[in-house]
Parts: C-alpha cells; sequence; structure tokens
C-alpha cells in the first residue's frame, strides 16, 4: 500500500509567515495561493479570524 492516509488531508510544507502575528508557518492544509501567500495566517489566528466573522459562514446577503 502506497498511501495510508486517514483522510483527505494532505499538508503542504513551506517557509511562510503569518500576517497577523508574525509567525512561522511550515505546514498549511492546503496548498497557498502565491497570489496570496502575504494574507496567510497561522493556525491559531486563523481561528480567531472564523469565530470573529459576523457571519457564520454560507449566508452571503446580495
Ligand atoms: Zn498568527
Amino acid at each position: 500500500m502506497a498511501f495510508d492516509q486517514q483522510g483527505p488531508r494532505p499538508s503542504f510544507k513551506g517557509n511562510w509567515a503569518c500576517s497577523k502575528c508574525g509567525a512561522k508557518i511550515t505546514e498549511l492544509p492546503f496548498d497557498p495561493d502565491p497570489a496570496r501567500l502575504d494574507q496567510l495566517l497561522c493556525r491559531d489566528c486563523h481561528r480567531e479570524t472564523r469565530a470573529n466573522r459576523p457571519f457564520r459562514g454560507g449566508r452571503s446577503r446580495y
């Protein structure tokens, strides 16, 4: 068996920095968009950002 994955969670290794707190990011659960590398957030900041969102995602008003 070539792969022994427990789920669809590939991780991408790299050398980035959090745009908010400046923490080092060496691994991401997604392939970062090169155009948005300066908007990356570390796990902590990402969680905070999500928690502080006024909308609980998925509901857009147009
Ligand atoms: Zn951060």
